[in-house]
């Protein structure tokens, strides 16, 4: 399986402002004088050794990952990066109908509002699916595109084949894949998904809050056991989670406990606080580096922080 991040911010889109960018140029010169540099061929590798906030983005765009396995392209809720998701497959599948399942976590602004976006949904000959567990699924997505909200209605999109109404809990295939869900605890409810395929599970739990994990068992942690890559909402500090207690997300350090307690092998932190910047980002991620080390030296626990474009096979 081959997952890819195209959006990766919660709550609303949020993209580099000029002042973070003037930022980003001045500390690259200022470490390109300190090193000495002087001619335009050691610029490629000076720059491949910046630090990842100087010389990267983890990018504006709110949540949307997508999953390909041997037949099948899933697509995990359609934040604004489902844009650019869709004109990428309209490139890359030319002339060929393109068939995706879009499976929602839960229908807040910044998981629904880029499906309008979605340029393959607009081609009759393309079959497309939505999945979600959440009352009235269709007609949650239909309102969206009400004339009041958005000038183009939802009928338009002809490429939208079905919309399939799930039960909270519910197992089901998309063709050779297993799909199992579990309710996860935030305001108005959301939906976690573990995707079993060929011998992998990935798992898209974001839009969460976890409390009380001792005394175990929990069904989270089981419905995390051994998984190969849980992708997982890190949007808050350990602080802020205390101090946003029943806001519904959660953070770096409760997530590698719970990967630690599940036996999880790779573990992405996503839904990334709006706020925060490029550097504040990296700066939680060390410390979630850290954590871990001091847990037990010998876990191979991996860790990622989700940016847009990155990419991870299984
Ligand atoms: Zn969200
Ligand atoms: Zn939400």
């Amino acid at each position: 399986m081959k997952v890819k991040f195209w959006g990766v911010r919660g709550s609303i889109a949020t993209p580099l402002t000029n002042i973070e960018l003037n930022d980003k140029i001045k500390k690259a010169l200022e470490l390109a004088l300190k090193a000495g540099l002087n001619a335009p061929w050691q610029t490629p590798q000076f720059i491949e050794q910046l630090p990842w906030y100087i010389r990267k983005t983890a990018g504006g765009d709110t949540t949307c990952v997508e999953v390909e396995t041997g037949d099948n392209r899933l697509i995990f809720d359609a934040g604004t990066g489902i844009r650019p998701l869709g004109l990428n497959l309209m490139r890359q599948e030319i002339g060929k109908p393109i068939e995706a399942s879009i499976l929602l976590s839960h229908t807040h602004w910044d998981h629904i509002c880029g499906l309008p976006f979605f340029v393959p949904a607009y081609i009759p000959n393309n079959n497309i699916t939505i999945y979600g567990t959440h009352s009235k699924i269709e007609d949650r997505i239909r309102h969206q595109q009400d004339f009041e909200y958005f000038p183009v209605p939802l009928d338009i999109m002809r490429g939208i084949k079905e919309f399939v109404q799930l039960r909270e809990g519910e197992s089901f295939r998309i063709g050779d894949i297993e799909i199992d869900t579990i309710s996860l605890y935030h305001p108005g409810g959301c939906t976690g998904y573990k995707v079993s395929y060929n011998g992998k599970t990935i798992i898209y739990a974001t839009d969460s809050e976890y409390k009380e994990l001792s005394p175990e068992p929990k069904p989270i942690i089981d419905f995390f056991r051994d998984a190969d890559l849980v992708i997982f909402d890190a949007q808050y500090t350990m602080l802020e989670n205390i101090e946003k207690e029943d806001w519904g997300h959660s953070s770096t350090i409760i997530g590698i406990d719970m990967a630690l307690k599940a036996g999880v092998k790779k573990l992405a932190f996503t839904h990334h606080e709006p706020t925060y910047s490029d550097e504040k980002l990296w700066d939680i991620f060390q410390k979630a580096q850290n954590y871990l080390e001091l847990q037990s030296e010998k876990n191979d626990l991996q860790l990622y922080l989700a940016y847009e474009g990155l990419s991870i096979s299984l």
